[in-house]
C-alpha cells in the first residue's frame, strides 16, 4: 500500500486556521483594530459597508511597515511582537500570535497600503485567498490601511453562516466599543455605508466611558483606584442605583486587554451586597494592571479568558478597593449614623425623580388586572382549543361521585347539596400554590404541578406572537411620557426593532441624539418600571439574537413575555390560579415555554403508590 498522508498546501491550511481567528466580520474587524493600537496609532478610521461583508477597512496613522515586513505580515505565524519562547511569559501587545492576517488574507480579498515615517514612498500590496496578486511601491501617508473585501467570498458555509446585517454590525460594534474604550488615547471614527456612525475624540477614560455610553454616563460614576504589589486598579463602578437587572455594562480589562471573568465579576458584586437588589449586576468599567507574567493570555485566539496566577489575592484587593469607593462617596453604610440613614434612600432613586404626584384616570382600571396582567378581555383566544383534551386530565363530576358514593354513605343527603355547589363552580378546580412558585392541581391520573412564572411566559408569548399576527395590539398610553436616554449601541438595537416593538403594544419615539419618548407601554406593564422593561428587553433580545429558530418578532415577544409575567414568589388567589390554568391549555403549546422549558409535570398515582411501598 502507498503513504497516504500529505502536507495540507498552504492556503488549505491556512483557511482551516481561519475558521479559528475569524468567525464573522466582527472578528476581523476587532484584529485589525489590535494590529493598529500595537502600531502605536493615535487616530484610527474604521469604514464598513454592509455590516462587512463587502467592506472592512481600517485605516491608522501608526508605525507602518517596510515592503518586505509588509509582504511579510500575511505569513501564517509572522509576528513582529514575539521573539522567542520567554517572550510569550511578557506580552503586552494585543497580538502575538502572527495568525490574524494569514487568515484574513486566507478567506478574502486584501489590500493593504503602507508606509512607515522613515521612507518616502509606501507599499501595496493585494492578496486574494493567500495568494498574491500585486506587491508595489505606491503614494500613501504613514500608517496602515488594510481593507477587507468580499470576506468569505471563497468559504460559502461561512457566509451564509452570517446572521442579518444588524446582527453582524452590532457585533462589530461591540467590538469596537471593547477596544475604544480601554484606549481613550486614541481616536476613532466609524462609518458604515458612508454614514459617520460615531467619532470618539482622544481623551480620557472617563470621557471616552462617557462618549461611548452617553452623558448620561457622567453622574453615574465613581472612581476606582487602588495600588498594589501585584495589582494596580484604575476606573469607574457606576453608582448602586444605576446597577441593572441584565448583566451587559460589566467591562473589566487585564493589561488593556478586554475580558470576562465570572470569578472577578463576582468580587465587584460582593462589593455592592446589600446596595442593590439580588437580581441586580453593578455596571462597572475597571482596568486592571499585572504583571505580564502573572497571567496567561495564551488560552484561545478569540476567547476572553485570562487565567491569574494570584487570582484569589485580586479577587480580595479588587472587592475592597471597590468597597472603599462607594464608601468614600458615601454610597455604602458606613459606621456613621448619618450616612446610615441617607442609605435607607430607594434605590431607583433615578425614577422618583421624575414621578410627579399623579392622578390616574384609568376608567379600566381592575385592580386584579394589575396583580396579575391575564385578563385577555377581548383576546382572540380559541377558548375551547385544546381545553377539551386537556381537561380529561382532571377529575369529572362522575369521578368524584364514584368516590363520594363509596365512601361516604352516611353523609348522602350532605353531600348531595355539597355536589350541586360544586356543580354550580365546575370550573374552579382544587388548587393549591407551593412556596409561591408552583402550582398543584388533581388530576385523573395523579397530580399536576405547574410552574406559574413559565405557564404565565407560555401565555404572554402566544399572546404577543397573535397580536403580531393579527397587528391588533392594546397599548396602555402613560399619562406622562418618559424620556430614556440609551448607548448609542442600544440605540442602535432600538431603532432596529422600533416598529416591532410598537406592534406589541408600545408607543415609543425616536427623539434625537440617543433618546426615545415613552409614550405607552403594553397591558400589565408596570409604568413605574417601563424603563427598565424596555432596558431588559433590549439586553434579552441582544443576547437572543444568535437563536436562529426564532425570528425577530418572536424574539421580542418572548423578551417581553418573559419580562412582563407573573414571577416566581407572586402569591395567586384561587381564582388566578385557575384563569391561569386555563389559560395555559388554551395555548398552542403548554407544555414548554417558547425556549424550550418544561411547564408541566406530572406524578402519577402510580409514582406516588410507590414511593409508600415498603
Ligand atoms: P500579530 O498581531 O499576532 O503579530 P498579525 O497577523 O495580526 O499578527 O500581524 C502580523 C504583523 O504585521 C504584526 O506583528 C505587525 O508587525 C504587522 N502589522 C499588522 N498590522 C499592522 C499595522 N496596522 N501597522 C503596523 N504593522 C502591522
Ligand atoms: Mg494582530
Amino acid at each position: 500500500m502507498n503513504d497516504i498522508i500529505q502536507l495540507l498546501p498552504e492556503s488549505v491550511a491556512n483557511q482551516i486556521a481561519a475558521g479559528e481567528v475569524i468567525q464573522r466580520p466582527a472578528s476581523a474587524v476587532k484584529e485589525l483594530l489590535e494590529n493598529s493600537i500595537d502600531a502605536d496609532s493615535t487616530q484610527i478610521k474604521l469604514i464598513i459597508k454592509d455590516a462587512g461583508r463587502t467592506l472592512i477597512q481600517v485605516i491608522d496613522n501608526g508605525k507602518g511597515m517596510s515592503p518586505t515586513d509588509a509582504r511579510m505580515s500575511f505569513e501564517r505565524h509572522a509576528t513582529s511582537k514575539l521573539k522567542n519562547a520567554e517572550d510569550l511569559f511578557n506580552i503586552r501587545t494585543k497580538g502575538f500570535r502572527g495568525e490574524a492576517l494569514a487568515s484574513i488574507a486566507a478567506v478574502a480579498q486584501v489590500e493593504m497600503k503602507t508606509m512607515r515615517a522613515v521612507d518616502e514612498v509606501g507599499t501595496k500590496i493585494i492578496i486574494e485567498g493567500s495568494e498574491l496578486k500585486t506587491q508595489e511601491p505606491c503614494q500613501t501617508s504613514k500608517g496602515t490601511s488594510i481593507a477587507v473585501k468580499n470576506l468569505f467570498f471563497n468559504v460559502p458555509a461561512r457566509r451564509n453562516f452570517l446572521k442579518s446585517n444588524q446582527v453582524e454590525f452590532r457585533h462589530i460594534m461591540d467590538e469596537l466599543q471593547r477596544v475604544a474604550l480601554v484606549h481613550p488615547e486614541v481616536g476613532f471614527e466609524v462609518f458604515h455605508n458612508d454614514q459617520l456612525q460615531l467619532s470618539l475624540e482622544r481623551g480620557n477614560f472617563k470621557q471616552r466611558i462617557v462618549n461611548l455610553m452617553g452623558n448620561n454616563y457622567n453622574e453615574r460614576l465613581v472612581p476606582v483606584e487602588e495600588q498594589t504589589e501585584i495589582v494596580k486598579i484604575s476606573g469607574f463602578v457606576c453608582k448602586p442605583e444605576f446597577a441593572k437587572k441584565t448583566r451587559g455594562e460589566q467591562f473589566l480589562f487585564v493589561n488593556h486587554r478586554f475580558i470576562k471573568s465570572n470569578y472577578l465579576h463576582h468580587a465587584i458584586q460582593h462589593a455592592f451586597e446589600d446596595l442593590i437588589p439580588n437580581d441586580s449586576h453593578a455596571s462597572y468599567f475597571l482596568q486592571l494592571e499585572v504583571n505580564p507574567a502573572s497571567i496567561d493570555v495564551n488560552i484561545h485566539p478569540t476567547k476572553t479568558e485570562v487565567k491569574f496566577e494570584d487570582e484569589k489575592a485580586i479577587y480580595a484587593i479588587l472587592r475592597t478597593a471597590v468597597k472603599q469607593s462607594l464608601g468614600k462617596y458615601q454610597i455604602a453604610p458606613t459606621l456613621d449614623f448619618e450616612t446610615e440613614n441617607s442609605f435607607t434612600l430607594p434605590y431607583n432613586y433615578e425614577q422618583n425623580e421624575v414621578v410627579i404626584p399623579k392622578i390616574k384616570v384609568n376608567p379600566n382600571y381592575n385592580p386584579f388586572e394589575r396583580e396579575l396582567p391575564l385578563s385577555f378581555k377581548g383576546s382572540p383566544i380559541p377558548k375551547d382549543k385544546n381545553i377539551k383534551h386537556w381537561e380529561k386530565l382532571f377529575p369529572t363530576q362522575s369521578d368524584f361521585e364514584n368516590i363520594r358514593n363509596a365512601e361516604q354513605h352516611e353523609e348522602e343527603q350532605l353531600s348531595i347539596t355539597h355536589q350541586q355547589e360544586t356543580e354550580a363552580k365546575q370550573e374552579s378546580r382544587i388548587c393549591f400554590q407551593l412556596h409561591r412558585t408552583y402550582i398543584i392541581t388533581q388530576i385523573k391520573s395523579g397530580m399536576m404541578i405547574i410552574d406559574q412564572q413559565l405557564a404565565h411566559e407560555r401565555i404572554l408569548f402566544e399572546q404577543f406572537c397573535r397580536s403580531l399576527a393579527l397587528h391588533k395590539s392594546t397599548c396602555q398610553q402613560l399619562l406622562f411620557p418618559q424620556t430614556i436616554e440609551l448607548t448609542p449601541n442600544d440605540t442602535l438595537l432600538l431603532n432596529d426593532i422600533l416598529d416591532d416593538l410598537n406592534k406589541l403594544g408600545f408607543d415609543i419615539s425616536p427623539f434625537g441624539n440617543n433618546t426615545f419618548v415613552i409614550n405607552g407601554i403594553p397591558p400589565g406593564a408596570s409604568e413605574q418600571e417601563c424603563k427598565n422593561l424596555l432596558e431588559e428587553i433590549l439586553e434579552s433580545y441582544r443576547l437572543n439574537t444568535d437563536e436562529l429558530k426564532f425570528n425577530r418578532q418572536q424574539q421580542l415577544a418572548m423578551a417581553l413575555a418573559k419580562n412582563i409575567g407573573t414571577k416566581r414568589g407572586k402569591s395567586l388567589n384561587n381564582d388566578e390560579m385557575n384563569s391561569l390554568i386555563d389559560l395555559l391549555f388554551a395555548c398552542e403549546n403548554p407544555n414548554h415555554t417558547a425556549s424550550g422549558r418544561p411547564i408541566i409535570h406530572i406524578i402519577s398515582l402510580e409514582d406516588l403508590a410507590k414511593k409508600f411501598q415498603r
